[in-house]
């Protein structure tokens, strides 16, 4: 089945797509080389004379530019202050139209070595583990820098945790500190993030190795402060020096540790080091989304998350670009606040989530019609599959068919965009992931790990057959569990977990996560190869497809859908038409449910295995939902399925 044609719809450039020819041959004849110049395009303080030396064989140990010695912030700050001191680092927009707060680099230093000089005051030393819970706000970019800035590991734990998440984190990393605020905006809610943090370090029984909570003024709302262990972060960074000399660490000291989404189970926490991930962000950033003087880059993930680490921090910041951070939400207090933010501060480069694309496109068309979006140069997608649906709304709407939308696949473990087309470079293909990037090998292989076609189609199991500088080093505290996860797959390969099928021109695809894949009458079918059919139906919203046991077939599929606001799914005769036209007549499914919601990460991901659980009548074995956005849509998801049995 060919879903789709190669698109070259913003043409492809011969020198562009030459050059970025010649680093791919580059990394094949001499790797070392190619990373090690990749290298100059960051701060050290000893310029490492070794690229990689790594093993995924044996007990796994990953290590790069090892003899190099360096500090992450002096890359995103220090180095741009005679060159672009006075250019504005960061924007941040308020929840409130009208508040709004630019830094420029200069700027940017002072507050992150005021607050680096603070948690030094409050004892917190190199290598200490340093929670950070905050909102959308600059103070989060500041102590994120701070805790590079003298050697500290930053663990950025997502505002919607729950106490016991929280508790649990914290106790998983040993963080000795934690910077959190007041309360947070969300649409016409608070979140109450003290009081969290508060419950959080009750509940954990004991407070664990934290010792200090330091507490942004977000809202101004009352909280309640412990004498001698919560501190107040202005009156903190008002008597604090604006000059904090930089620790000069090891390429491989970590630099944080970041806990995956958890769609899969228990989320575990991912160790990125300092040299290999700096390198590595600023490579992918520039190689993505190549900065002009005037760009404005807009990545709307948290910064929770591993996106937001990469593309919203250190990434850009490193590069010398501006990044914008926004408050709010993307439909608050009206629906269009993004479109506006866009237009206000000339954003050139947008990146955003599947599942926010098509809640945007629930809004209608004439929308973002309203808008100029004139500023726009390049769109990117990633944290989903993206159908070639939703993928063409982007292109066709917001892009207005003049910026190229670029698919990039990640993990919290790969630090950085592993699968992403280099826009100009080759041509785009809607739905597909692409390329590796330049300096990446992937492979496709069965599901014992064997690669049986080395190029052409294909379809299987997605792995990378060499290392790259931002790999995750280890699992926090269970190196075992890290081996065991990613490198007995295939051996001498980093296993994705992820499932995808290759075109005769090299191009991937993502068809689902492995865990996910439905076996029907001997056919593998990855989840966004049906899901992606249902998204042509344009009465759906969204959709996701699970595999439930079969006397005969092995697995039948069961799909759940969205309706779009006020239309009804088809019949089930309908989508079955669709996705037998479009996967195969053996992919027809058993049962379509109409549901309000989809059980969903706090990032955003869509969670399969609570479908697959409740769509075989498992509702009282439905394991860890901490990971879970909103655990009430279960019940409710249950209520609706059962209705409709
Ligand atoms: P856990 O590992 O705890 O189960 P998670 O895998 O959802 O959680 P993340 O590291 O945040 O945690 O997400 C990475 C996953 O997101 C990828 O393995 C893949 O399944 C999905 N993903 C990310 N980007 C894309 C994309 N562009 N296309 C398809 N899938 C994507
Ligand atoms: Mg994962």
């Amino acid at each position: 089945m060919e879903r789709t044609t190669l698109w070259d719809i913003t043409g492809v450039d011969p020198d562009k797509a030459r050059a970025v020819a010649a680093m791919r041959r580059q990394v094949a004849t001499d790797p070392d080389r190619f990373w090690l110049d990749q290298a100059k395009r960051i701060a050290w303080d000893t310029f490492p004379t070794v690229a990689c030396n790594t093993s995924f064989d044996g007990d796994v140990s990953i290590r790069w530019y090892e003899d190099g010695t360096l500090n992450a912030s002096v890359s995103c700050l220090d180095r741009h202050l005679a060159t672009r001191g006075d250019q504005t680092a960061l924007i941040w927009q308020g929840d409130d139209a009208a508040i709004s707060r630019k830094l420029t680099f200069r700027e940017l230093h002072s507050e992150v070595c005021r607050f680096a000089n603070v948690l030094c005051g409050l004892g917190v030393r190199r290598g200490d583990r340093v929670a950070i819970h905050l909102p959308m706000v600059t103070e989060g970019f500041v102590a994120m820098l701070a805790c590079a800035r003298i050697g500290a590991v930053h663990v950025v734990l997502f505002g919607g945790f729950s106490p016991e998440g929280i508790g649990e984190r914290l106790i998983d990393s040993g963080a000795v500190a934690v910077v959190t605020c007041d309360t947070a905006r969300r649409g016409a809610k608070r979140v109450p993030h003290k009081e969290t943090i508060d419950a959080a370090l009750s509940h954990a029984g004991t407070i664990g190795a934290v010792r200090n909570v330091i507490v942004v003024r977000v809202t101004g709302d009352d909280v309640p402060m412990k004498e001698g262990r919560d501190h107040d972060y202005t009156a903190l960074v008002a008597q604090a020096s604006p000059e904090c000399v930089p620790e000069i660490m090891r390429a491989e000291d970590p630099l944080f540790l970041l806990y995956t989404s958890g769609s899969t189970g228990k989320p575990k926490a991912i160790v990125h080091t300092t040299g290999g991930y700096m390198v590595w962000a600023t490579y992918t950033v520039d190689v993505t989304f190549p900065s002009e003087p005037d760009t404005t880059h807009w990545c709307t993930a948290d910064v929770a998350w591993i996106t937001g680490h990469t593309f919203v921090v250190y990434g850009p910041l490193s590069n010398g670009t501006t990044t914008l951070i926004y408050e709010g939400l993307p439909g608050w207090p009206q629906a269009g606040r993004w479109w506006d933010i866009i237009d206000r501060y000339n954003v050139s480069s947008f990146f955003t989530a599947p599942t926010a694309i098509r809640s945007l496109m629930r809004d209608g068309d004439d929308l973002p019609r309203r808008y100029s979006l004139a500023s726009l140069r390049r769109l990117a997608s990633a944290g989903e599959p993206i159908s070639a649906d939703a993928w063409l709304w982007f292109y066709e709407e917001i892009g207005q068919k003049r910026c190229p939308v670029i698919d990039m696949w990640w993990q919290t473990e790969t630090a950085g965009p592993m699968l992403s087309a280099i826009a100009g470079a080759q041509p785009l293909k809607p739905g597909w992931a692409t390329t590796p990037i330049p300096g990446l090998f992937a492979s496709i292989t069965n599901e014992k790990g064997e690669v049986v076609t080395p190029e052409g189609e294909a379809e299987g199991c997605l792995c990378f057959d060499s290392s790259w500088p931002g790999q995750a080093r280890t699992i926090w505290g269970d190196h075992k569990r890290f081996r065991e996860t990613y490198f007995t797959f295939s051996p001498g390969r980093y296993f994705s977990g992820d499932g995808a099928r290759r075109d005769e021109y090299g191009n991937l695809m993502i068809t689902g996560r492995m865990d996910d894949v439905i076996n029907v009458s001997g056919h593998r079918i990855g989840t966004a190869e049906i899901e992606d059919a249902v998204a042509t139906d344009h009465s759906i919203a969204e959709a996701a497809a699970v595999g439930i046991s079969h006397d005969l077939k092995g697995q039948g599929i069961v799909v759940f859908v969205v309706a779009r606001s006020e239309k009804v799914a088809p019949p089930v005769g309908d989508l079955a038409r669709i996705i037998s036209e479009r996967v195969g007549r053996y992919a027809a499914p058993e049962r379509v449910y109409l549901v309000n919601e989809l059980p969903k990460t706090r990032s955003g991901k869509i969670v399969r295995r609570l479908l697959r659980k409740i769509a075989s009548g498992e509702t009282d074995s439905l394991g860890d939902l901490s990971s879970l956005a909103d655990s009430s849509v279960v019940p409710a998801l249950i209520a609706q399925v059962t209705a409709q049995s």
